[in-house]
């Protein structure tokens, strides 16, 4: 596909398939008014940096208009009394992080993995998760305007009597509210939103821990006690398996041919000190509020684990003389320093590196970016009821399936609350052969089916298998599906986006 103008676009479609850049309300407008006249359908993507779940490739291959809204607006407003940011597609994590830093806001960017590249409300409209307090990004989000698939404009329900304003600071409005019919959906075009920023905090406290496999159930159930009682004093937790922690640390990868065996990853772990898995976390609010949780937390966690470090970002630097005493070594300090960054909202490259484990590009030609530099990812992200039996049966299954096609589980457990635990493990593959292209996905297969019969599933779901997603579901009966048909009846808008 090549860039155009959307003029020109439109007028020679059928030639090849397109991306079109629109800059406006209207030339969105223009689009979908082609599209309806035309018969023809499209994709509208933020930045389409949607690594690992399909990147900007349209659910159906027959789609053939991207809607790339990069080129919209990126920030329209910024209420900096109540933290409340008004933007349009345009605004990337790294363009935030730069308008903040211009403006001398303190306010955190809200971070992914994915880096200064990805985009602030494509992240949210896929119900994306990172690591500053609020976690979960669709929360932060108050209000939004979109376009409908027949050109008519929705407003959240207090725009809708005037009061745009208020629509910012609450919610839900007033009667039934439809902003949430938007995420993972093909029910509009969204081109502004607006979301509550949280604060930088001078200070946060970093905590880790190792954990062998003899105590990991008892670390649970008590890291489910800490976080039912602190809620968002504590961040999401982060519990990664060695091979996890194995790829951010070497592309140990690179020369396996495949599954690395146990007693590799036995040997390794010595080399690296590492336990089987390696907890990691956060602590916010004020330095008392810290202090008592750290407190809390060593005694409830009192005989569970090895390497405790409670370490906090004021004092990180000063401490760099008694590296030995708190089990650091100079690269861990720059990857904690780097860590302590990334936690006050400023996004980075750096968790990108986790794609290069099967690959031999030097640091220097990275471009931290799967597409360019022809990695394949999949990213299979079950949710998962917190219940110490059901993770367990999901760590064996998951093990053998992934030995079975030859793969390597690099597992991260997220606790987001008491309730819920996100699983997440990017399958890299090599996707310059078919057969590295197609065991990838029968993988990703056979991880849904056993997914399934165990009760989860992954909240978002990579384009290509959005539709097997739904033929799975009764989807005639499914109320998406007579929104569709009403709202959309030509079936122009990303056809196949978690559709039928
Ligand atoms: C190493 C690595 C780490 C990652 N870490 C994370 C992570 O921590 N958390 C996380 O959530 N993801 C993560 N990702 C996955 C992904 O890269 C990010 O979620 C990224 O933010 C999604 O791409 P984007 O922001 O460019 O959104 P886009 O690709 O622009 O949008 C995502 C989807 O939303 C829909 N959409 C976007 N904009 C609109 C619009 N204006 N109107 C209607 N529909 C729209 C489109 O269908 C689109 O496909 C990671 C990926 C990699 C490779």
């Amino acid at each position: 596909m090549n860039k155009v103008t959307i003029k020109r676009c439109l007028d020679n479609l059928s030639s090849s398939k397109k991306i079109v850049y629109p800059v406006n309300v209207s030339e969105i407008k223009e689009v979908i008014e082609y599209c309806n006249l035309n018969s023809y359908s499209f994709y509208p993507v933020s930045s389409g940096n949607n690594w690992g779940y399909g990147s900007s490739f349209p659910p159906n291959e027959n789609t053939p208009i991207v809607m790339n809204l990069s080129n919209m607006p990126n920030v329209i407003k910024f209420d900096a009394d109540e933290g409340l940011l008004t933007f349009g597609p345009g605004l990337t994590q790294g363009k935030l992080h730069e308008f903040l830093t211009a403006n001398s806001y303190k306010f955190m960017v809200p971070v992914t993995g994915a880096g200064p590249e990805a985009n602030i409300m494509g992240n949210a409209l896929e119900r994306g998760f990172g690591i500053t307090p609020v976690h979960d990004h669709v929360e932060s989000v108050r209000s939004l305007k979109a376009i409908l698939p027949d050109g008519s404009n929705y407003e959240s329900t207090f725009s809708q009597l005037g009061l745009s304003n208020l629509d910012k600071h609450h919610k839900w409005g007033v009667g039934p509210n439809f902003d949430y019919i938007f995420f993972q959906s093909n029910f509009g075009v969204v081109y502004e939103m607006t979301i509550k920023l949280e604060r930088t905090p001078d200070n946060i406290m970093m905590f880790t821990l190792s954990v062998s496999e003899d105590a990991s159930h008892a670390c649970l159930l008590k890291l489910k006690e800490i976080k039912e009682t602190y809620k968002n004093f504590i961040s999401g937790i982060n519990l990664m398996n060695t091979r996890r922690m194995l790829a951010m640390k070497s592309n140990y990868l690179a020369e396996e041919n495949g599954y690395c065996s146990e007693d590799k990853i036995g040997e390794l772990k010595k080399i690296h000190k590492l336990e089987e898995w390696t907890v990691m976390g956060a602590i916010y609010g004020s330095k008392g509020i810290q202090s008592t949780i750290r407190k809390e937390m060593k005694k409830a966690l009192k005989g569970i684990g090895t390497k405790k470090r409670f370490i906090s970002s004021n004092n990180i630097i000063l401490k760099n003389n008694s590296l030995g005493k708190l089990f650091i070594d100079a690269e861990d300090l720059k990857k904690i320093n780097e860590g302590f960054s990334i936690l006050k909202g400023k996004p980075s490259k750096y968790p990108l590196n986790l794609i290069y484990s099967l690959s031999s590009i030097p640091d220097a030609n990275k471009n931290h970016n799967p597409l360019k530099d022809n990695i394949g990812i999949i990213w299979f992200a079950p949710v998962i009821p917190y219940k110490v039996k059901v993770l367990n049966d999901y760590m064996t299954g998951i093990y053998n399936i992934f030995k079975e096609f030859n793969l390597e589980p690099m597992v991260t457990l997220t606790i987001q609350n008491e309730n819920i635990i996100a699983s997440t493990i990017p399958i890299l593959f090599d996707k310059t052969t078919t057969n590295g292209i197609d065991n990838a996905h029968n993988l990703y297969r056979a991880l849904l089916d056993f997914c399934l019969d165990l009760g989860i599933y992954p909240y978002r779901i990579p384009t290509v298998f959005q539709s097997e997603y739904v033929s799975k579901i009764n989807w005639e009966d499914s109320i998406a599906y007579k929104l569709k048909n009403k709202l959309d009846p030509n079936n122009i808008l990303a056809p196949n986006r978690y559709s039928k």
